[in-house]
């Protein structure tokens, strides 16, 4: 793809808190910046895909099963499931606004692909 060929003025490799927070910053600056994310799942990085926001969410939900002794086994795998598709829907809440606020930024481009690199500046 010719995007791919583009040159930047600044590259980051992952979406995640770091590089979300620096493509924006940088564009501001006048840079020309492109961020690249492996994995469509993962916009937004470790923290809200797969880190603190679902086992926090998880751990919530978990506290309050736990408070009730009176479920049987059956009702506890039901309110895991449904803890489990909270989560989700949460999580891609998240990923969707994440990804939408850097998109949108002008100046940012943002790539879904593994970022390695063929020479010192080149990636
Ligand atoms: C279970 C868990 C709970 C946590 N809870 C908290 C908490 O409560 N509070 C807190 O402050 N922190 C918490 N953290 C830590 C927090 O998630 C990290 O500090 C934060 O995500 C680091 O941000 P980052 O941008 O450095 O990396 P990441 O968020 O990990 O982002 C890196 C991104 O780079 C992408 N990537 C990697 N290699 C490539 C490549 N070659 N090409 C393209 N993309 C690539 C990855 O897919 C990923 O999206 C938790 C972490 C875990 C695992």
């Amino acid at each position: 793809m010719d995007t791919q060929r583009d040159k930047a003025d600044a590259l980051i490799i992952g979406f995640g808190k770091g590089g979300k927070t620096l493509a924006p910053f940088l564009a501001s600056q006048g840079l020309k910046v492109t961020l690249v994310e492996k994995s469509p799942t993962m916009y937004g990085g470790t923290c809200i895909n797969v880190g603190c926001i679902p086992t926090k969410a998880l751990a919530h939900e978990a506290h309050f099963i736990s408070l009730n002794e009176e479920h049987t086994l059956d009702e506890k795998k039901s309110k895991y499931a449904k803890a489990i598709k909270e989560k989700d829907a949460l999580v891609s809440l998240l990923r969707t606004k994440n990804f939408n606020n850097v998109n949108e930024q002008p100046g940012v481009t943002v790539i879904t692909g593994t970022a390695s690199f063929l020479s010192p500046n080149e990636v």
